[in-house]
């Protein structure tokens, strides 16, 4: 399904010109127009999810491998020294577009990246109730 109104559904299926460096019948993966670091890409499914909890199966443990594809030919002509992959679900979470996009962000040695928190006491942890409930619902 594709929604009329989302700008990524438009670029995904390229209603929308983009530099694109990597097309499947699935996803398209471009360069991020406003990246955080130098080769920054995003990956956009064609199918239109908002977020990971929409998101099909069949997408889902696809996209992943379509993000190994892009930062190993990546790394080869950027020679990156790391790469973060990662995905934001909900505006407290940094989601921006709410077309779910996995982002593939090159890092050099001393750029200007970060993704800096304050590590949560012992006390923050989850407790085995909300451990096994999770699980339970996890593995279905
Ligand atoms: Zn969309």
């Amino acid at each position: 399904m594709v929604d009329s109104n989302c700008i990524f559904c438009k670029i995904a299926n390229g209603e929308i010109p983009s530099k694109t460096v990597y097309e499947d019948e699935r996803f398209r993966a471009i360069l991020d127009i406003s990246p955080a670091n130098r080769g920054h890409v995003i990956i956009l499914a064609k199918n239109h999810a908002a977020n990971i909890f929409e998101m099909s199966d069949e997408d889902a443990s696809q996209v992943y491998v379509v993000a190994k594809k892009v930062a190993t030919a990546m790394q080869k002509v950027l020679k990156f020294d790391g790469v973060n992959i990662m995905q934001n679900n909900g505006e407290i979470a940094g989601q921006t577009v709410f077309h779910h996009h996995m982002h593939v962000i090159p890092r050099y040695k001393n750029d200007k990246v970060t993704f800096e928190y304050e590590h949560l006491s012992e006390g923050d942890i989850l407790g085995d109730e909300e451990v096994a409930q999770i699980r339970a619902l996890a593995q279905g």
